[in-house]
């Protein structure tokens, strides 16, 4: 006796091969009836024996593809239609918002054998892909996924494509992205106009299949530097083993110290042994680098580390990935080496889709130009990882995570777009239970970035069918982005800084109800008007009450204090009543090798303006403190990036030293202070070695966050301590504080697919706005 059943599948189930494993599935159990997609979700018909349908049911999520993420959203019995054969129905378009945007897929293995096989028609082609694998987010120009929606509408398939694009039973069955050399996209190799160092490329040299690739490694070989068009933008790439390539690359885009990542070709029975040549790969780390989301991981180098000395100076990690689609496979078996991949684009913004855009912006840093004509619809930049306590943890949110899906713990109100803060800035829009986070977009000091910023906030919402009913930013009145929400003519709420970091990381364990949250970075517009950046949080989203914090100090140079941490360890100094200035110290013998210790008049000027309040604000910021000892410890005065100091102050950690114990008392307001004073001799003292002092000023941090901890733990209860803010990208302090906590039987939890930097601001934002009110 058959019965028939409607099945509901919900998730993500949209470009990953969902339908076609349906049919299959159906087909090998003798059902009879139909498959269709719908606005995200999956609809099907089944009729046959009841057993069978049991054994669908539970194939459908059990058995799903691997980067299906399937959900059953119903299962009922249904009228049987007595259907004589299971088939795929074309999409229908239900008006359903339920939708699921796919992010970009590494290159499956099914699709690199046959990319490596000469008898393959797609043989050494760097745009092959399948249901399994390809660009998905980057192309996508509107939902429902198909092929006309992307930006592959522009490749008629040839016959050969389309027989694959219309047989259920083929690999490639409705790959929207499907193409092939005869058909598809092609690459484009350009000689640029950078002179010298024997360029001699002819502009518009090589238009033909396949020429692209020879003449980039070619390229390569001679050290130079060519832009090449990947899957979410253009990276700047060169050979990571040649020290002047990449000296070339830091002086041509302004760019000293700032780490570079490096792209790994593939080796060995698990694809990482040219990886293992120079770094150290543990567990976590391996896995990690063969995660589908093929992410940039922080990792550290061998102590024989071979490859360019400037690719990371002063750290003892390096940013490596491995090729991720057909083109980075090609173009690194064929170069065999490790290869330096930067963003295409200029520091801070978002990197460059274009091909006319990347060919003027970066005509002065790049040889040569590698194309490729598929459009990149919106940029998404490599995301990037860190392995703290034991596992991955997001740095920056991009190409194949992103968009970031989740459900939220409770429904939100109305829909609702939360713009993030002002550096990393991502956007998230909220909406019944669901909330979408972008990739990392940038600082949002350029025009660029303010274009992508505009475009991600349309483009969210027109992906997903919400359309937003009030806005969610950051406190701080001068960000780029307030000042965007106010324009708007929605109402805006507005959010703390650290409030959002708390919330972010509430957002991601909704298991804890209350929280001691400690929230540490190196600015955010506080309540009191002062900047805030070491604060204890205790409470739950909406209820965040501010607990403890550092004693207080004066920072002259505004927003200049980044980037010059000599700033910071002088505040610290004045603060504390050394005479004239602190000169005695940044002119000693043990600062003399130092980075651009400012010169006397310069100290004595900004002397002055501190003590008559001329460009000063008050702050409570660790990051301030941990750039205070990076001038002091290091001699780094000067950063040219953003928390250069404190990341080469926690390399050169060396062995155990004890804490420093800082006092720790209520202000008048009851808000506990640690008083970070006793550790400025230690830090001055030349006879403690760099290393040591290193060690005793991440211990002595820790202690005074556990400190915090214990004497609030008499007063409060909290089910468990939360650490946010991007000082929590510091390993070494986070697994420090994680440790003693533990000793104290306090729980600690960290950020996991959020970063705890500002990226997280957005998610988090939503989270305050959901639980406020
Ligand atoms: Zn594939
Ligand atoms: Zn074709």
């Amino acid at each position: 006796m058959n019965s028939a059943r409607r099945i509901v599948v919900t998730g993500r189930v949209q470009g990953v091969g969902y339908r076609p494993f349906v049919y299959v599935t159906a087909q090998k159990l003798g059902l009879t009836g139909t498959v269709l997609n719908g606005s995200g979700k999956v609809f099907i018909h089944a009729e046959g024996p009841g057993e069978a349908l049991d054994q669908l049911e539970l194939a459908l999520i059990d058995s799903a593809p691997p980067l299906a993420r399937p959900q059953l959203a119903e299962s009922v019995a249904a009228e049987a239609i007595g259907a004589t054969e299971f088939s795929i129905l074309a999409s229908s378009d239900t008006g359903d918002a339920e939708i699921h945007v796919p992010p970009d897929l590494y290159t499956c293995d099914d699709c690199v054998e046959e990319l490596t096989t000469a008898e393959e028609r797609r043989f050494g082609y760097p745009f092959i892909n399948c249901t399994q694998c390809g660009p998905r987010y980057t192309i996508i120009t509107a939902m429902p996924y198909d092929r006309p929606n992307t930006s592959m509408a522009g490749f008629p398939l040839c016959d050969d494509c389309r027989r694959e694009y219309e047989s259920p039973l083929d690999r490639r069955f409705h790959a929207q992205p499907l193409a092939c050399p005869k058909c598809g996209p092609q690459l484009v190799f350009v000689g640029g106009r950078q002179a010298g160092d024997g360029n001699d490329f002819d502009r518009r040299d090589s238009i033909r299949p396949h020429g692209g690739l020879q003449q980039t490694v070619e390229a390569l070989n001679r050290g130079l530097i060519i832009a090449v068009k990947g899957v979410g933008g253009y990276h700047l790439v060169c050979d990571a083993a040649n020290d002047k390539a990449v000296a070339r690359l830091r002086e041509r885009k302004h760019r000293p110290d700032k780490p570079l990542a490096v792209m790994f070709p593939l080796a060995g029975e698990d694809g990482l042994d040219i990886v293992r040549e120079s770094l150290q790969l543990d567990e976590v780390t391996s896995q990690t680098l063969l995660d589908p989301a093929r992410p940039i991981v922080l990792v550290k180098k061998r102590l024989d580390f071979s490859l360019a000395k400037n690719l990371a100076p002063g750290l003892s990690e390096l940013g490596a990935f491995l090729p991720y689609s057909p083109l980075h496979h090609q173009l690194l078996k064929a170069f065999g080496k490790p290869m330096v991949a930067t963003s295409g684009n200029i520091s801070g913004e978002p990197v460059i889709t274009d091909e006319t855009e990347v060919e003027s912006r970066l005509a002065q840093v790049a040889d040569a130009f590698l194309h490729h004509n598929r459009p990149i619809v919106r940029p998404a930049d490599d995301p990037v990882v860190r392995p703290i306590e034991g596992r991955a943890r997001a740095i920056r949110l991009g190409r194949g995570t992103a968009p970031v899906e989740r459900n939220l713990p409770s429904a939100i109100g109305r829909p609702t777009l939360a713009v993030g803060g002002h550096l990393k800035v991502t956007i998230a829009l909220a909406w019944d239970r669901r909330v979408v986070i972008s990739p990392h977009i940038g600082e949002l000091d350029s025009r660029r970035s303010m274009e992508v910023f505009n475009q991600n906030i349309n483009d969210i919402q027109t992906l997903y069918d919400v359309k937003t009913k009030t806005i969610v930013c950051d406190l701080h009145p001068g960000y780029a982005s307030t000042r965007w929400a106010a324009a708007q003519e929605l109402p805006v709420t507005k959010v703390q800084h650290h409030a959002a970091h708390a919330s972010a990381l509430a957002g991601e364990h909704p298991d804890v109800d209350e929280w001691l949250m400690f929230t540490w970075d190196g600015v955010g517009y506080g309540s009191d008007g002062t900047l805030w950046g070491g604060e204890a949080l205790a409470g739950r989203p909406g209820k965040w009450t501010r607990k403890a914090s550092f004693r207080p100090f004066k920072l002259a140079g505004g927003d200049q204090a980044g980037r010059q941490p000599w700033r910071s360890a002088a505040a610290l100094l004045w603060t504390v009543g050394v005479r004239h200035a602190g000169d005695d110290y940044f002119h000693s013998p043990e600062q003399a090798s130092s980075h651009n210790a400012p010169d006397p008049i310069n100290l004595q000027l900004a002397h002055r303006a501190w003590q008559n309040n001329i460009n000063t604000h008050t702050t409570t910021a660790a990051g301030r403190l941990f750039d205070a000892a990076a001038a002091l410890v290091l001699g780094r005065h000067l950063a040219s990036f953003e928390g250069q100091g404190p990341m080469e102050l926690e390399q050169v950690v060396s062995g155990k030293f004890g804490p420093v114990s800082l006092p720790l008392n209520p202000d008048h307001a009851g808000i506990l202070r640690s008083d970070w004073a006793p550790l400025l001799p230690v830090l001055q003292n030349p006879s403690i070695s760099v290393g040591d002092r290193a060690a005793l000023f991440h211990a002595t941090m820790a202690r005074a966050l556990v400190d915090q901890a214990i004497e609030l733990r008499k007063t409060h209860s909290f089910d468990a301590v939360g650490l946010s803010g991007g000082v929590f990208q510091n390993r070494v302090l986070t697994e420090l504080v994680v440790d003693m906590l533990a000793e104290q039987g306090i729980e600690a939890r960290l950020h996991q697919d959020i970063p705890a930097n500002d990226g997280g601001l957005s998610f988090g934002q939503i989270i305050e706005a959901m639980n406020t009110k």
